[in-house]
């Protein structure tokens, strides 16, 4: 956003199909309380739309996708299509303790959306937000047990697309 590029996030874009209680919400919900990936055609579907509606062709910066083989490929098809290009992919290496950590000390405002740590980022008054003054809430996926699952979830299926993006240009 501070650089003038879209920013997509298809967590929180399945996290509001969710809120509004759409099919495509309700399919995804299970999942996501799991700590379990979406099946690739729903999150294609939805970035699928996101890319007609908004678009990655003024520079748009991914959060969360690809998160499989299946879906990197798919996005090298669409943005090939456009005539477009990854041009940088970003891998934060992180162990299993400090990853728990971070994930379930987050907390994240329900009105705004500002992320808060409990120990690295507090907020100034305990379970309030200083920019908005919403309420701070724990994620339901943020639980450490859920955090763990989905940190092996990532270990299977995310981290083989290191070696997928280390030999593209
Ligand atoms: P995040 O907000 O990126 O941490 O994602 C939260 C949850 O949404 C994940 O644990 C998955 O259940 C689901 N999710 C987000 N992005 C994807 C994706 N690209 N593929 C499959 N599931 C996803």
């Amino acid at each position: 956003i501070e650089f003038g590029f879209n920013h997509v996030s298809t967590g929180q874009l399945l996290r509001d199909e969710v809120a509004k209680g759409t099919e495509l919400g309700c399919c995804a919900r299970v999942f996501l309380e799991r700590g379990a990936l979406v099946p690739d055609g729903t999150v294609l579907e939805l970035m699928g739309r996101w890319m007609e509606v908004a678009g990655p062709d003024n520079g748009c910066l991914s959060d969360g996708f690809p998160r499989t083989l299946a879906q990197a490929v798919e996005l090298d098809h669409w943005l090939g299509a456009r005539g477009l290009k990854i041009d940088i992919a970003f891998y934060f290496h992180c162990d299993e303790a400090l990853v728990v950590d971070r994930i379930a000390g987050r907390r994240v405002c329900s009105k705004c959306g500002r992320n808060f740590h409990l120990q690295s980022m507090p907020s100034k008054s305990d379970g309030v937000c200083d920019d908005c003054g919403g309420t701070l809430a724990q994620r339901e996926d943020d639980s450490e047990a859920v955090v763990r699952r989905r940190f092996q979830i990532y270990t299977e299926l995310t981290e083989p697309l290191v070696s997928y993006y280390a030999h593209w240009d």
